[in-house]
């Protein structure tokens, strides 16, 4: 695989004017938190088109109100990737940031059809692909927060 050394920038803007939509979002991020705690992965379903949202949604593209919690599966493909590496720090040797790279992928869970992050360990970048099948690994112990679901590994 080779790599570049140039900076990427990728013009665009966010609408913050859906603030408001983040905060209603919290209450449901929490029940699935509390599901995690019992080894559960829930996500929200919408009546009108069916669309499964992980992580949960007020509302749906449709415009409807997903109203039914499911419970999905924690294994999942990956649907696109990056991994950072010293070669993306000109000047700075792979002793210096860590000899081995971060794998940041967007993964869809099974039985959900929305994108989440999480980071891919035991592999190398180039092992990696769009469509690789991957496994959330869970932690010791669920703490009920973000980190819960950060890492996965390849099934
Ligand atoms: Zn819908």
């Amino acid at each position: 695989m080779e790599y570049k050394k140039e900076t990427i920038a990728i013009e665009g803007s966010w609408n913050m004017s859906s603030w408001e939509w983040k905060f209603e979002s919290i209450a449901l991020i929490r029940k699935v938190f509390e599901a995690m705690k019992e080894g559960k992965l829930i996500a929200n379903k919408c009546p009108g088109c069916g669309m499964v949202y992980f992580m949960p949604k007020p509302y749906c593209r449709c415009l409807s109100e997903p109203d039914e919690f499911v419970e999905i599966k924690d294994t999942a493909t990956v649907t696109t990737y990056t991994f950072t590496g010293s070669w993306a720090y000109e000047g700075i040797s792979d002793e210096e940031v860590s000899g081995t790279p971060l794998i940041f992928a967007g993964i869809v869970f099974d039985g959900s059809n929305t994108m989440t992050v999480a980071n891919i360990e035991g592999v190398e970048p180039d092992q990696v692909s769009v469509g690789m099948r991957v496994k959330l690994k869970w932690p010791d112990k669920v703490e009920g927060t973000l980190n819960d679901l950060a890492r996965c590994v390849p099934l």
